[in-house]
C-alpha cells in the first residue's frame, strides 16, 4: 500500500513536500509577470533580503550558518524585554493556562480574562478612559480612521507618517489633507482650509522611524486647540521609553490631557511579540468594536502574546527605570558618533539614522559592519528619499557601554575605509 501510494506521487512528479506549479497560459503569463517585476527590483537595487537568527532576540545574536557574537542595532527591542526571563514565564504561563489560541474573533468567543486585563492596563498606562486590542498597530491605524470618520470630516496627516496610517486614511472617506513634514505652518494653513468640515483630526506619528524625530506636539496641540481639532499620535517608536515615566512622545512633551488618540504597538518595546491598540475615550473604543474591520474579521491575540505585554507593562509600572535607562545609551552613542564626524538625525532619540546620502556606500558599509560582528542596517529610496540614504542604528536599553564603544569602533575604521570619513 505505501510502496503503491509512493508510486503514483512518484507519477505525479511530487511527494507530500514538494511545491505543485499552477498549470496553464494564465498561471504561466503570471510565473513571467512575477519574474520581470522580481528582477526589476534587483536591477534597481531595492532587494531586501531576509538574515535568519538562530537565537532569541537580543542585543548580541547567533546568525543561521554563522557564528555567535553578533552585536545588533537593528532591532526594535528598545528595553530588551524580548528575552526578559519574567516575560518569557509569563508568555508560558498564559499559553498553558489559556491556550495557544482562541480559533474565534473577540465578539464571537475569543474573548477572555486576559484580553480585557490587558486592555484595562494599557488604558491605565496610557491615563486613558478605555483601550482595544488588535492584531498589531498596522491593523488598528488601518481600522480607526474609517471607523471615525465620514466625509463629514477632515483628516489631516504628516506627509511621512507610517505606511500604516497612510493606508488606514486610504480607506476612509474623510476630506484628505496632508501637511509638509513637522511644518507647523503648512498645518495651521491647512487646518483653516478644513474649517469647513465637521471634525478634524490631526494624525501624527509621535516619533518617526526613518528620521529619528520627534513630532512637535506641544505645536500641533496648540493649533488643534485653536482650530478646534482633535490629534491622533501613532506612538510605535515612544511607548515605553520616552518621558519620565516611558509614557511616550505625550508624556515626555507634557501634553497628555490633549492628544485624544494613542494608537501604538505591543510589538517592539513591550515585550516585540506582536498585537497593537488604540487607547482613548470610551464612546470611541466601543464604536472600534461594533465598527473597526480589523477587529471585527480578526482573529483574537494568542495568550502567550497577550502574556507577555501584560507582563511588560507590569515592568514598567512598578519602575521607571527601564525606561530611564535608553536615554543615557543613545547619548553615549550619539555624542561618540558626533565627535567621530558623523551626521546623526534626529534629537534624543534611541533611533540613530547615520546620513551617508549615496545608496551604495549605506549598502557597502553595513554588509562590512556585519563583517565585524555589528549588525546594521542600510536604508535608501524608496524607503527614505532619494540622496539621503542613511544606516539605521537603535540602541537598545539592554545594549553595554562596551556594545556602543564597539560598534562607533566599527563605524569609525568602516567610515575611513569606504570615504564616509576623512
Ligand atoms: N506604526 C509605526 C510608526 C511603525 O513603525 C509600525 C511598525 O513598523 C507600525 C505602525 C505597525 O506596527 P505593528 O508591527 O504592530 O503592526
Amino acid at each position: 500500500m505505501w510502496l503503491a501510494v509512493r508510486a503514483v506521487r512518484g507519477v505525479r512528479g511530487g511527494g507530500a513536500g514538494s511545491p505543485r506549479a499552477a498549470s496553464g497560459a494564465a498561471a504561466a503569463q503570471l510565473r513571467r509577470r512575477l519574474e520581470s517585476e522580481l528582477e526589476d527590483i534587483r536591477g534597481a537595487g531595492t532587494w531586501k533580503s531576509e538574515r535568519v537568527i538562530a537565537s532569541k532576540q537580543g542585543p548580541h545574536l547567533r546568525l543561521a550558518g554563522g557564528g555567535g557574537g553578533i552585536i545588533n542595532f537593528c532591532a526594535n527591542n528598545y528595553l530588551g524585554l524580548a528575552s526578559h526571563p519574567e516575560v518569557i514565564r509569563a508568555a508560558v504561563e498564559a499559553l498553558e493556562k489559556f491556550g495557544a489560541g482562541l480559533s474565534s474573533v473577540r465578539f464571537i468567543c475569543g474573548t477572555q480574562s486576559i484580553h480585557k486585563d490587558l486592555e484595562e492596563k494599557i488604558a491605565r498606562f496610557h491615563q486613558r478612559e478605555d483601550a482595544i486590542l488588535y492584531a498589531s498597530c498596522f491593523d488598528a491605524n488601518a481600522g480607526i480612521f474609517e471607523a471615525l470618520l465620514t466625509p463629514e470630516d477632515a483628516v489631516l496627516s504628516d506627509e511621512l507618517n507610517h505606511a500604516s496610517i497612510i493606508d488606514g486614511i486610504r480607506l476612509c472617506k474623510a476630506n484628505k489633507y496632508r501637511y509638509k513634514h513637522m511644518d507647523m505652518q503648512d498645518l495651521e494653513a491647512k487646518l483653516q482650509e478644513a474649517q469647513k468640515h465637521r471634525l478634524r483630526l490631526v494624525a501624527t506619528d509621535g516619533a518617526f522611524s526613518m528620521d529619528g524625530d520627534i513630532a512637535p506636539l506641544r505645536e500641533i496641540c496648540q493649533l488643534a486647540q485653536k482650530y478646534d481639532a482633535l490629534v491622533f499620535i501613532d506612538e510605535c517608536h515612544a511607548t515605553g521609553f520616552l518621558g519620565p515615566n516611558g509614557r511616550g512622545t505625550d508624556e515626555l512633551l507634557g501634553v497628555m490631557d490633549k492628544v485624544t488618540i494613542v494608537n501604538s504597538t505591543l510589538g517592539k518595546a513591550l515585550g516585540g511579540a506582536a498585537g497593537g491598540y488604540t487607547t482613548g475615550p470610551k464612546p470611541l473604543i466601543d464604536l472600534l468594536r461594533q465598527r473597526s474591520r480589523p477587529y471585527l474579521f480578526s482573529n483574537s491575540l494568542p495568550p502567550a502574546v497577550v502574556g507577555c505585554a501584560s507582563k511588560a507593562l507590569d515592568l514598567l509600572m512598578e519602575s521607571n527605570a527601564i525606561a530611564q535607562s535608553m536615554a543615557a545609551k543613545t547619548q553615549r552613542f550619539r555624542s561618540k558618533m558626533t565627535a567621530a564626524g558623523f551626521t546623526i538625525s534626529g534629537k534624543d532619540h534611541p533611533i540613530c539614522p547615520v546620513m551617508l546620502g549615496d545608496a551604495r556606500l549605506a549598502s557597502v558599509m553595513a554588509e562590512d559592519m556585519l563583517n565585524r560582528g555589528i549588525y546594521v542596517i542600510g536604508f535608501s529610496y524608496p524607503v527614505v528619499p532619494k540622496g539621503k540614504a542613511r544606516i539605521r542604528v537603535q540602541i537598545s536599553a539592554v545594549h553595554s557601554d562596551e556594545d556602543i564603544d564597539r560598534c562607533v569602533e566599527a563605524f569609525t575604521e568602516v567610515g575611513r575605509k569606504h570615504g564616509a570619513l576623512p
